[in-house]
């Protein structure tokens, strides 16, 4: 095969059978497919048998037929596995190379559909920018794609219909957060039966008991998130027609899930045939979005025990969802789960994004950081933070040096977190993007620096986890 003529990623070059190969190159300014001796890819003929295929969707298929290291696969049940929202899609390359050298598997892809609408883009988007990424990189460690935060009927077919690998289904519509002593209903007797005057031994020195009131509350609050989830599970995974994991999320709620309850909500759905990967409580404290734990450490530290011999007891790992910069309870997290679990991360590999904006284009920067200041009030109705707009420098009395400096700092950190999705839809009077397009160019031409900064930034957050490198 004679790649003479383009300037191919030399990674990406994988030769199919004797003389067929594809790989990725660089024509103008654009990347594109050649393939050489396939015929499955949509593009300009260039005779000799190549074809020229742009980076599309079709074409994402094709390849991912092609070439299975490039298609998601089921890493959720491997020990340790990691989660990257990587919102802009332009974040795997950088991600790939902290991966390559740390005992732990990436998911790429995940995105919840909140996400999908506030950077307008489709699951298709985001798994082909994962798959091409991962095509030209040459990484066939294995990647996991996540349907996030999924909640209905039609999000969840939509992700699996295109091969996402796990299916985080939150169950938070149907979880009961205003239940009281007084207006929980009475306890159904097979409860009843099956929980009161028994102590569960969960081994390693953990033994649980309901009180009647207790169980009765816990009922009343999780009985129809735990049957929500068994029809989910009976609809889609049951009977094995996608190769996916399941995860059952209940953090996306007022309340701490105590470790009473985080027992029933597993045994429930153990009992009732669902099989699981993983399971999101919800932990004391604050996950505040892209800053560090809010809370007390002791008494965080005292329940992620009992909740990690509990998933341990039910074979499932810990998911901790959240998960970007909580730098404080890294360490135990890593060892009270024995180094098995998935932690997710997604703002913080946005704002690194920002930071290189920052950092490389400082007016750039202070026209979206002023236009997010604005855009607060907006930003802040889906969002819980305790943001202090006033403890935010002025930007146009910091030194142009000073700016990547912001990304240090809590509350200008949730500033740029939380309005990242009127950040980029932002639209100028004639309809063209104010901000999108520029950012893109940008990081387009600062590739490098941004996969530095996600390297150094995230490989932290794997250090503190206790994950070996290898
Ligand atoms: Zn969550």
């Amino acid at each position: 095969m004679n790649y003479s003529g383009f300037e191919a990623y030399e990674k990406s070059i994988n030769k199919i059978g004797g003389s067929s190969a594809v790989f990725l190159a660089k024509v103008g300014d654009e990347d594109f497919i050649i393939a050489q001796g396939i015929a499955d890819f949509k593009g300009e003929k260039l005779g000799d048998g190549k074809i020229k295929a742009p980076l599309t969707h079709e074409n994402a298929e094709v390849l991912r037929k092609l070439l299975p290291f490039t298609a998601p696969s089921r890493v959720l049940t491997k020990d340790r596995s990691f989660g990257l929202g990587d919102r802009l899609g332009i974040a795997t390359p950088g991600h790939i190379k902290l991966f390559e050298h740390y005992d732990a598997y990436p998911v790429f892809a995940q995105q919840s559909i909140r996400e999908l609408n506030l950077t307008n883009r489709t699951y298709e988007d985001v798994l082909d920018a994962v798959t091409f990424a991962v095509f030209r990189e040459g990484f066939k460690k294995g990647w996991g794609a996540d349907g996030d935060h999924l909640k209905t009927v039609k999000d969840v077919e939509y992700a699996l219909s295109l091969g996402f690998s796990m299916i985080t289904l939150d169950c938070s519509d149907h979880i009961k957060n205003d239940v009281t002593d007084s207006n929980a209903p009475a306890l159904p007797k097979n409860y009843g039966d099956k929980y009161l005057g028994k102590k569960f031994d969960i081994g390693e020195g953990v033994v649980l008991d309901f009180t009647e009131g207790e169980l009765k509350k816990i009922v009343a609050i999780y009985g129809e998130a735990i049957g929500f989830a068994v029809d989910m599970y009976n609809r889609f995974l049951k009977d094995g027609k996608y190769a996916a994991d399941f995860e059952i999320s209940i953090d996306e709620t007022v309340s701490t899930t105590t470790p009473l309850q985080h027992y029933f909500v597993a045994r429930e759905l153990i009992d009732a045939g669902v099989v699981f990967a993983t399971m999101a409580p919800r932990f004391c404290g604050e996950f505040q979005k892209g800053i560090d734990y809010i809370g007390d450490l002791k008494q965080f530290e005292k329940e992620i025990k009992i909740h990690a011999v509990i998933a341990r007891h039910f074979k499932y790992k810990l998911s901790i969802h959240s998960g970007s910069d909580k730098f404080s309870v890294f360490p135990s997290i890593g060892k009270e789960t024995r180094g098995i679990f998935h932690v997710k991360t997604a703002g913080t590999n946005w704002l690194e994004a920002m930071r290189v904006v920052a950092a490389v284009d400082p007016a750039l920067y202070r026209e979206v950081h002023k236009y997010a200041l604005s855009a607060f009030d907006e930003a802040q109705k889906y969002y819980h933070v305790t943001t202090d707009l006033s403890k935010i420098p002025n930007v146009d009395t910091l030194k142009d040096a000073e700016l990547p400096n912001l990304f240090n700092q809590n509350d200008a950190r949730q500033l740029i977190h939380i309005t990242y999705g009127l950040i980029l839809s932002k639209k100028n009077s004639d309809g063209s993007f104010a901000f999108k397009d520029k950012l893109y160019k940008l990081w387009k031409k600062n590739e490098q620096v941004y996969a530095d900064a996600l390297i150094k930034h995230i490989g932290k957050h794997l250090d503190l986890l206790g994950v070996k490198k290898g």
